[in-house]
């Protein structure tokens, strides 16, 4: 088979998973076929994968051999706590298996891959990263939404929406006097919150603003809007996590992308 030949050959030459090695990866942002060759031959190899809510079930059927811990939040059950998974990994190592440690998107993104990667420092287990894809920037890409673009934005801030109205805020108004387009993770809770800091901060609420839900699934949404509309439209379209709010004018190429892409298609 052609694909196999393929891949077969980009793959020669990536190293072998050692046993007692924890290799700490990105799943990229759902889709199997967002994963990088790596991550793939992470899959094929490891004897135990450690891996978050967000990591596609396809992603980890593809791994036959692997027992699996599964260390994320399910059912609104709070998540494993970071301590025991830090555990669980290093115990793991210490048996001696090969040890996936598996999250959504890049692991060093909003994914305490920096916490974790420290930990195995400090106990001197080896270790190597594996970027992913972000969901902030694939599932922009994905949404036909450009993380950049010329004569629009020269910069792109990744922020995360989590402590949105709580005392280890962001300063979101500093975010907004950049000017530069702003894209949240775990913000869907907060977006009013969210909205309302940035249009203090002095966005215009006729600012192009968007949510993408489960980017690269079956489920995935986008709702567009202003910033000043787009908590409402989020809420009357029953909009739920994962999801990415982004602000501003980088989100009004979608509508133009959108259209020519559909037009290739059915024409
Ligand atoms: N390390 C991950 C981020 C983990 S934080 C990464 O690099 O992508 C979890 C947040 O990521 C979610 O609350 C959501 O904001 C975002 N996210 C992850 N996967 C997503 C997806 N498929 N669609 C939309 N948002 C996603």
């Amino acid at each position: 088979m052609k694909m196999d030949k393929v891949i077969g050959k980009l793959a020669a030459r990536l190293p072998a998973f050692e046993p007692g090695h924890v290799w700490l990866a990105g799943a990229g942002p759902g889709d199997a076929g967002q994963i990088t060759l790596e991550v793939a031959a992470a899959l094929g190899q490891a004897d135990a994968i450690v891996y978050d809510a967000l990591v596609d079930p396809s992603i980890l059927e593809a791994a036959e051999k692997a027992e699996l811990h599964f260390a994320g939040k399910r059912g609104g059950k709070a998540s494993a706590h970071q301590d025991d998974i830090t555990a669980l990994i290093i115990r793991l190592a210490n048996e001696g298996k090969r040890v996936l440690r598996l999250k959504g998107g890049d692991p060093f993104v909003f994914g305490r891959g920096g916490e974790e990667a420290f930990a195995l420092v400090q106990n001197g287990i080896p270790f190597r990263i594996l970027p992913g894809l972000t969901a902030g920037l694939a599932g922009l890409a994905g949404a036909h939404i450009p993380a950049t673009m010329r004569g629009i934005n020269k910069a792109i801030i990744l922020a995360t929406g989590h402590a949105a109205g709580t005392e280890e805020d962001l300063d979101w108004a500093a975010l907004a006097a950049t000017g530069q387009p702003i894209v949240v993770y775990m913000g869907l809770k907060n977006l009013e919150t969210i909205g309302a800091a940035l249009m203090a901060g002095g966005l215009a609420g006729s600012t192009p603003a968007a949510i993408v839900t489960s980017a690269a699934t079956e489920r995935e949404r986008v709702v567009t809007g202003t910033l000043e509309t787009i908590s409402g439209l989020a809420r009357s379209a029953g909009l739920e996590a994962p999801a990415l709010i982004v602000v501003g004018g980088i989100v009004a190429m979608r509508a133009e992308l959108t259209a020519l892409h559909r037009m290739m298609r059915t024409g």
